[in-house]
């Protein structure tokens, strides 16, 4: 079952200082399937956050189309969680709070939705900071407060634009490891755009590569060992070689 579907889709913005188009995403292809993890590796600037904003619905295309479970995207949906970097959780709200935040147009109690949010801060294992303020949360931690957002939306896709670029090499595996679990447990299909290569080749179903400007899809690599024994594959060593060497040829 097909979760997304990008069809021929481009995008230009006019700059206006310079009275020219650049091409951000230009007649570009993208099938995500239900549960699948893509990752989508380039270099600053070739498109990679248009082309997330395309599939959330924050953007529209200039010509072609993207499909969610077979509906067009038109505009930002509960269906789908746009996570950025900085996991855009509201300063002013504690954790519990945030993640409520969704259910506040649902038909259930106070106490239901209290219920709830707990139970998906327990998926991600921030319960124990449900009363804290996102300042007093470390960079992992306010990730997976965004997470337990997304859970309490009941998001069928998750569309993470870097969002563990702040963190150090530790916490960054740690949280890896703990998305792995969490996103094949909910059966959650995920797009995420990352910079480290290593990180889109562990997590990955596919490592999608984006080249620049117009931006388009270069390369498509897909990891045969299985994601509990990347760790310490050889595949995953030439596969990162391989990458490197494409982004290379290109700059
Ligand atoms: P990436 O995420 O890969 O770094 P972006 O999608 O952010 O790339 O940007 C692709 C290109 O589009 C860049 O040249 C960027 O400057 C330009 N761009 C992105 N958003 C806008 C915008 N709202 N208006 C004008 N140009 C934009
Ligand atoms: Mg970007």
């Amino acid at each position: 079952m097909v979760e997304l579907e990008a069809k021929s889709i481009s995008k230009a913005y006019f700059l206006a200082h310079e009275n020219r188009c650049i091409v951000a995403v230009q007649k570009l292809d993208f099938t995500l399937h239900v549960g699948e993890f893509v990752s989508i590796v380039g270099p600053s600037g070739c498109g990679k956050s248009t082309l997330l904003r395309l599939f959330a619905g924050f953007e529209t295309p200039n010509s072609g189309s993207v499909f969610h479970r077979g509906d067009a995207v038109l505009s930002p949906h509960h269906s789908r969680s746009f996570i950025p970097q900085d996991s855009g959780l509201f300063a002013w709200l504690s954790i519990e709070e945030n993640v409520m935040l969704p259910l506040h147009c649902s038909t259930l109690s106070y106490d239901q939705k209290r219920e709830k949010a707990l139970l998906c801060m327990e998926k991600t294992g921030i319960a124990s900071f449900a009363k804290a303020y996102p300042r007093e949360l470390s960079g992992g931690m306010k990730q997976r407060a965004a997470l337990s957002r997304a859970l309490a939306m009941e998001s069928q896709l998750i569309l993470m634009d870097e969002p563990f670029s702040a963190l150090d090499e530790v916490s960054r595996e740690v949280i890896d490891e703990a998305m792995q679990h969490f996103f094949s447990e909910n059966r959650m299909s995920v797009v995420l755009v990352t910079h480290s290569i290593r990180e889109a080749l562990l997590l990955s179903d596919r490592v999608v590569i984006m080249q620049g400007l117009p931006g388009r899809i270069s390369d498509v690599i897909i990891p045969r060992t299985p994601k509990e024994k990347r760790h310490k594959s050889a595949e995953i060593e030439t596969l990162y070689k391989q990458i490197v060497e494409r982004l290379k040829s290109h700059v």
